[in-house]
């Protein structure tokens, strides 16, 4: 009820950001937190279920509303249920225009409501509220209406067959997704997957991040109320070991969505196909290089960018920029500018006005990066800025916006995926050493060049194995643009963009036979 109230005061717009922490904490207090799985468009009763590790929240270390784990039962009503709402047809055999409505629909009540969505994820995940608000709920309202605008646009192929025969071949959606996702972007990674996966007439089950699941469970509310049926998108919680394995490998789990560390990812590629083939579309970590070269005419904006990109959402970013590559002459200058610019990039209490930077998604993870940047520079990386965690709000996780240069490039800060604010620097002289340098990594997400030499710009882009090539400009955040990596970052296949929309369908050949045959015996 509380809830209502709250979006009707927001019907035309969400609060942008807040001025000082007490109106933020007025709202956070009206909002009743869901608390318990959503299947068949209702709450789960909780009744029977326990409770999951309380967490702390990033932002001031309080303690976060209690939620209730579902169980390999819930997870077997919760696949049966949408198996059999996908074979009844209640969502795929909707008129295609029926369907655009919800989607639309979905995207305007996600708009409408994404004050509370971002609160809760601000003191879930520690991102600021302003970012959450203005970049992720915008961007994954954008891609339900993307998806949404491709329901009624669907075709198929006409086969030339020989005379006797006539041949198409028509997509059909998979069956039943199951969608992991993680905490990092909680609105956009879920939209990510839900919006091409139901645009394409499935049913899904997903199993939101452990640390983001209060805005998940909501927006499953927010799309029942939009018009999609009950069993089409179910929400169950739970640990990822247990919950989101079982749900992967569960034989009427048509197929698997999945982003998140590429040691889950791996897990996730050998269980799905434990007891049924399907397939599988994994998104993982990086390690993705930035290389400053020659003839790069605007140095400051481009190590601007770099830095902006690495130490955007405390590092916690997949394809962010966390190795910088440098032409050996340009090493001087581009350290001047990563010195000077530091001073901008400063944790801030993310609850209130329009800060870049807000807290780590866990207190864990403050002694996990300063374990890594210690062991660097004990290897004899030199500390350029940060380097120590900071003391933003008491009880809070926050760690300093951290460079280092000189780091060994097969020690563990070079190699290892660090999730968080940390920029490592590497020189090279030649363009050869830098395309080696850039793919000495088992992660192959992205890379990026920044140089008005097109010839050098174009065999780097030849040169790299990655999934995403930046020239000029980190980061491509169109939603017609294919997203997905290669090696340790991904299967190949794709989140956003048309390749997203064609993963989740299978294709379907159909055959009508012409010829008269002659008429049997009565
Ligand atoms: P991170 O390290 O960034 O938290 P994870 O890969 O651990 O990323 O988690 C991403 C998502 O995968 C989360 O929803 C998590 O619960 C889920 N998950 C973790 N382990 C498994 C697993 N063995 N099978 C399926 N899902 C899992």
């Amino acid at each position: 009820m509380r809830n209502q109230t709250l979006a009707r005061k927001e019907e035309s717009q969400a609060i942008d950001s807040f001025d000082d922490v007490a109106q933020f904490e007025a709202i956070a207090e009206q909002l009743v937190w869901p608390q318990t799985s959503w299947v068949g468009n209702a709450w789960v009763d909780c009744g029977t279920q326990q409770t999951m590790p309380l967490r702390r929240s990033p932002v001031d270390g309080r303690i976060l509303p209690a939620l209730f784990e579902g169980d390999m039962a819930l997870v077997d009503d919760a696949v049966s249920q949408a198996r059999s709402a996908f074979h009844r047809g209640d969502w795929a055999h909707l008129s295609p225009a029926s369907r655009k409505q919800v989607l639309l629909q979905m995207a305007v009540l996600l708009e409408a409501h994404a004050t509370e969505l971002c609160v809760m994820d601000c003191l879930s995940m520690g991102k600021p509220y302003a970012r959450l608000v203005q970049q992720d709920a915008v961007k994954a309202a954008e891609c339900f209406r993307w998806f949404a605008e491709w329901i009624d646009k669907v075709q198929g192929e006409y086969v030339p067959a020989n005379g006797e025969r006539i041949g198409w071949v028509e997509k059909t959606p998979l069956g039943v997704v199951a969608a992991i996702t993680p905490w990092n972007y909680p609105l956009e990674n879920i939209a990510w997957k839900l919006a091409p996966a139901l645009a394409a007439g499935n049913c899904v089950v997903l199993k939101p991040a452990e640390q983001s699941s209060y805005s998940a469970l909501r927006f499953a509310q927010l799309a029942a109320q939009a018009g999609l049926p009950a069993h089409v998108l179910n929400v169950v919680v739970g640990s990822g070991e247990t919950v989101g394995q079982y749900l992967v490998e569960h034989p009427d789990v048509s197929a698997v969505f999945f982003t998140g560390s590429s040691r889950t990812g791996r897990t996730v590629c050998n269980s799905a196909s434990r007891h049924r083939i399907k397939p599988v579309s994994v998104e993982c970590g990086g390690k993705s290089p930035a290389l400053i070269w020659h003839g790069c005419s605007n140095l400051q904006e481009a190590v601007e960018e770099v830095c902006g990109r690495v130490f955007g959402n405390a590092g916690q970013t997949c394809n962010a920029p966390s190795r910088l590559i440098v032409a050996r002459p340009l090493l001087d200058q581009v350290r001047q500018i990563i010195v000077g610019i530091s001073g901008t990039h400063v944790p801030c209490d993310p609850r209130v006005g329009r800060p870049q930077h807000g807290a780590l998604c866990s207190h864990f993870d403050v002694e996990r990066i300063d374990a890594l940047v210690r062991t660097a520079t004990d290897e004899g990386a030199e500390l350029w800025v940060g380097g120590s965690p900071a003391d933003v709000v008491p009880g809070g996780a926050y760690y300093l916006p951290t460079v280092l240069g000189n780091v060994a490039p097969h020690g563990a800060l070079a190699q290892q995926e660090v999730f968080g604010p940390v920029l490592s620097v590497f020189t090279v002289d030649h363009l050869d050493d830098a395309i080696a340098l850039a793919n000495d990594s088992r992660y192959a997400l992205a890379a990026g060049i920044y140089t008005d030499h097109l010839g050098d710009a174009l065999a780097f882009q030849r040169g790299v194995y990655a999934g995403n090539v930046y020239i000029n400009g980190w980061g491509m955040d169109d939603i017609s643009v294919p997203f997905g990596g290669l090696g340790d970052s991904g299967n190949g296949t794709k989140d956003k963009g048309l390749r997203a929309f064609e993963k989740c369908f299978a294709s379907r050949s159909i055959t009508i036979c012409t010829k008269r045959r002659a008429p049997g015996p009565t």
